[in-house]
């Protein structure tokens, strides 16, 4: 298993497994196409492991659970449909995206009732691997089976969208939820306003910075001043 770590923009890092959240398992035998996703992955801020058959995928999947598991299908010695079997059937919280060349109906229905999250075909462009990585991984962390988020004194209520950080529940409007949620995905580590941008708002809102901003006010207001720390001239940290 290789590993390949980016650096975060300044969020300190212990050593060990990095949380559920960034860990990505890349389980794909085409060395061209595995460097090539794991490069991407890494340089959006992901601990990408990859293994190269479905021997070392099922071995690697079965020391840790990671927050997006990328599988193909076509994989020497064990087949890419056992391995999803195999790796749901032990923990059917591992998310699982399939990433084959099969496209044919037949095979996405097969693998989505099995329980893969995601289907996405062969040969496909980075943009759209990342975009859906993302998002796959953020329903991850929004319901891991459950409704409520922990992450210091906040709790995050999933289902309908409140917060409590000591004060009291109060209810948060869709960009804070978003917002409070992806930070305390992030831990203790600094998010840059783009980061925050890019996961909230999307590529629609490129550039406008500022909305990052007011929001985090508003959170602030809601939630108190000392829950969201300002990093001067990066960022914000969930810092409750
Ligand atoms: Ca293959």
């Amino acid at each position: 298993v290789t590993s390949l770590s980016s650096s975060f923009g300044g969020g300190a890092r212990t050593s060990g497994d990095p949380p559920d959240h960034i860990s990505v398992l890349v389980i794909e035998d085409e060395p061209l196409i595995a460097r090539m996703v794991a490069r991407v992955l890494a340089s959006e801020g992901f601990h990408v492991d990859l293994a190269a058959d479905g021997g070392e995928g099922l071995t690697s999947a079965r020391r840790r659970r990671y927050g997006l598991i990328l599988l193909d299908l076509l994989l020497p010695l064990v087949d890419g449909v056992e391995v999803l079997r195999d790796i749901l059937a032990r923990d059917p919280a591992q998310r699982i995206v399939v990433v084959s060349a099969v496209a044919d109906v037949d095979s996405k229905v097969r693998c989505l009732r099995i329980g893969a999250c995601d289907y996405l075909v062969k040969p496909f462009a980075l943009s759209e691997l990342v975009a859906r990585v993302r998002a796959r991984m953020r329903e991850g962390v929004a319901s891991p089976g459950g409704r409520f988020i922990h992450g210091g004194s906040v709790v995050l209520d999933v289902h309908h969208r409140m917060a409590d950080a000591g004060r009291g529940v109060v209810a948060l409007s869709q960009r804070e939820f978003a917002l409070l949620q992806s930070m305390m995905a992030m831990g203790g580590r600094i998010a840059t306003r783009e980061e925050l941008l890019a996961a909230v708002w999307g590529e629609s809102a490129h550039g406008a910075s500022n909305v990052v901003d007011a929001t985090v006010a508003r959170l602030r207001a809601k939630l108190g001043d000392d829950v969201i720390s300002t990093v001067r001239q990066v960022g914000y940290r969930f810092d409750p």
